[in-house]
């Protein structure tokens, strides 16, 4: 392995990811259990994301995630945890939440088994997302991957977008010659690849092999991986490793093993080296998030508390009047993630973002803070503001300042107890419902 830092030797947590499609299919069985042991030791990999693969048995369920493409393909897309040593946890995320609601995304993908997205949890550096994409040819692979990339938008948007890795089997390449006719679109796909957020490791990893012997692409700095043999002898690179920005720069090297190709799949792995120096910082841009760093901070009643509240708006919401132009929406949530003291915001959406009525926040320091000074009409007038304040300050247990155009907090802490936190609720629960009769006309 090499250092990516020639002057100052940073001390780092190592971790190496990959990719590989097995060719499972058109392997003899020996073959295929070849190329696990091939996994298991020589590979020098911890987490494989693989195509074109079955998982033999004994392999325990917390290192692997599998699923089959089913139909006339009795295999599929996988992320293995390769070695018995590293203490690697793998997870499947079935779905995503994204900064912009409370819809949840599937992650199955339109072709379930072409795609498997998986959470690591690699001691050390926290957890990372692993992809494992196959660019399934169903007469095109471009069609494939379009909705492959499609399908992956909200995951980028989500908790679990911060750090990835993403690799595969795209059946898509630009190393090929300048005047084939399918250039234009597949250069297309690679950049709409690199449009989630990701960057291509072989063009920023220190180590790297040799370009492609007379690859077709014929540019003067190749950056082309040679994965895959065109009628035989030709090199092209079908298989891609991609990460986002803060793990790409901890990239030191990307690796070729041309020893097993030919000979246990049809494909060359490619395996990137990370020394991750630093522990990736919580991204908060969900409730899930939120409540995990207010449990740490603040510890597990409020995280409790937080939830219970959380689960409140969202019955709320479910049980907003719906017009035929508007939807109003108490699901959104607002969240401030580069301060000191994250936020969360719960605020009804009557025309987001142009109309929204504020409502209340939750601090990571473990506070509720009133929204009276971004109240809207109606309680923009400090009659009514004043009716709130005197309801909440007549909750058993609670003290809150009267200031009704600042922004007064009590401790969450407050609202542990149900019958104090259903008051609660109940405040906030009218003054939803006087808004929307107020300034929705839902006829
Ligand atoms: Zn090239």
């Amino acid at each position: 392995m090499v250092d990516s830092n020639s002057e100052v030797p940073q001390q780092g947590t190592k971790v190496s990811i990959g990719t590989w499609n097995m060719d499972h299919w058109k392997r003899t069985v020996q073959q295929r259990m070849d190329a696990w042991e091939y996994l298991g030791s020589k590979a020098g990999a911890d987490i494989m994301l693989l195509q074109e693969s079955g998982v033999p048995a004994g392999i325990s369920r917390s290192r692997y995630v599998h699923r089959e493409l089913a139909g006339s393909r009795p295999w599929g897309s996988a992320v293995v945890a390769c070695s018995d040593a590293a203490d690697l946890e793998l997870k499947e995320i079935d779905a995503v939440r994204t900064r912009y609601g409370s819809t949840r995304f599937s992650m199955l993908g339109s072709t379930p088994g072409a795609v498997i997205v998986a959470r690591a949890d690699v001691p050390g550096i926290g957890p990372i997302t692993c992809i494992s994409v196959y660019g399934v040819i169903n007469v095109y692979a471009q069609t494939t991957m379009y909705r492959i990339v499609a399908d992956l938008i909200p995951l980028f948007d989500s908790s679990d977008g911060e750090r990835v890795v993403l690799g595969g089997d795209f059946n898509v390449t630009d190393a090929i010659r300048r005047d084939s006719v399918e250039l234009p679109r597949y250069r297309a796909i690679l950049n709409a690849v690199e449009s989630l957020g990701l960057v291509n490791l072989a063009r920023v990893a220190h180590e790297r092999p040799d370009p492609i012997p007379d690859c077709p692409c014929g540019e003067k700095h190749c950056y082309h991986l040679h994965t895959y043999n065109w009628g035989g002898n030709q090199g092209t690179q079908l298989d891609w490793l991609y990460a986002t920005p803060d793990l790409a720069k901890h990239c030191t090297g990307i690796r070729l093993d041309h020893e097993v190709f030919g000979k246990l799949s049809d494909h060359a792995p490619i395996v990137a080296d990370f020394n991750v120096v630093s522990e990736a910082p919580l991204r908060i841009v969900d409730p899930e998030s939120f409540v995990k760093e207010l449990g740490a901070r603040s510890g597990p009643e409020c995280a409790r508390t937080a939830d219970e509240l959380i689960a409140w708006a969202l019955r709320k919401h479910e049980s907003l009047p719906r017009g035929q132009r508007r939807m109003p929406a108490y699901d959104r949530f607002y969240f401030s993630t580069d301060v000191k003291d994250p936020q969360m915001w719960f605020q009804l959406d009557l025309n987001y973002p142009d109309d929204v009525q504020w409502t209340f926040s939750f601090t990571t320091s473990g506070t509720v803070r009133i929204q009276f000074r971004y109240m809207q009409e109606p309680f923009d007038l400090m009659e009514a503001r004043e009716r709130i304040w005197s309801e909440i300050n007549q909750i058993p247990g609670v003290d809150l300042d009267r200031r009704l155009t600042g922004l007064p907090s009590i401790p969450i802490q407050c609202l542990a107890n149900p019958e104090t936190r259903t008051r609660f609720e109940r405040v906030f629960s009218d003054m939803i419902e006087e808004t929307i009769r107020a300034r929705l006309n839902l006829e």
